[in-house]
């Protein structure tokens, strides 16, 4: 268990680690690795796919098209930004919006699994298939495929797995092409607010 400094301390040193990696071929086509974001202090994690062009280009977490619409889910839920973490599974952009190869995804989850281990979140909220089945496939690998599979994840139905709870949710880009899916989508976030 850390405290707080310490907590910030061992962050700060992952941070430089993602932010020089180079380890797969998304390093040559990024601008930045993205780093997590928000309060080292979260109950709730957010984690995403990969920053978008925007959000490479500006060094930020959910500040393009998905952003928004992410935003506009926490306030509809009263879930203050400010009080959750959010990161992505694979921190540099995938080029054209493709999909992220296994290697990609094996490489880059190291580092959220030590962002897991420092933040210590009460819930983790995978945005989205691949991070959904990484983090299923993380606490309960026995269940799952090693490719994993979609049918296997069911969005909006929180799980508790090692002691970890995990509430997968369509990620905020889904609602940018079904947007009458909205409303449902609120009420999942909504569930989350007690555990803030
Ligand atoms: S995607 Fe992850 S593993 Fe690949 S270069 Fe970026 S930080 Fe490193």
């Amino acid at each position: 268990m850390f405290n707080k400094h310490e907590k910030q301390e061992a962050l700060e040193i992952l941070n430089y680690q993602i932010r020089s990696c180079e380890s797969c071929s998304l390093s040559s086509t990024r601008k930045y690795a993205l780093t997590g974001e928000g309060n080292i202090d979260a109950r709730i994690m957010f984690v995403a796919l990969s920053p978008g062009a925007k959000e490479d280009l500006n060094n930020r977490m959910f500040i393009g098209p998905s952003g928004q619409v992410f935003n506009r889910l926490l306030i509809a839920a009263g879930i203050e930004r400010e009080l959750v973490f959010m990161t992505n599974l694979v921190k540099c952009m995938l080029p054209n919006n493709r999909k992220p190869k296994m290697s990609e995804i094996e490489w880059c989850s190291q580092f959220l699994d030590e962002e897991i281990a420092l933040i210590q979140p009460e819930v983790i909220v995978p945005l989205g298939t691949y991070s959904a089945q990484k983090i299923l496939q993380k606490y309960h690998v026995a269940e799952l495929e090693p490719q994993g599979s979609i049918t296997k994840v069911e969005f909006g139905k929180l799980v508790i797995l090692k002691g970890q709870k995990i509430y997968p949710l369509f990620h905020p880009a889904s609602l940018l092409y079904n947007p009458s899916n909205e409303a449902d989508t609120i009420e999942k976030y909504k569930k989350l607010k007690p555990f803030l």
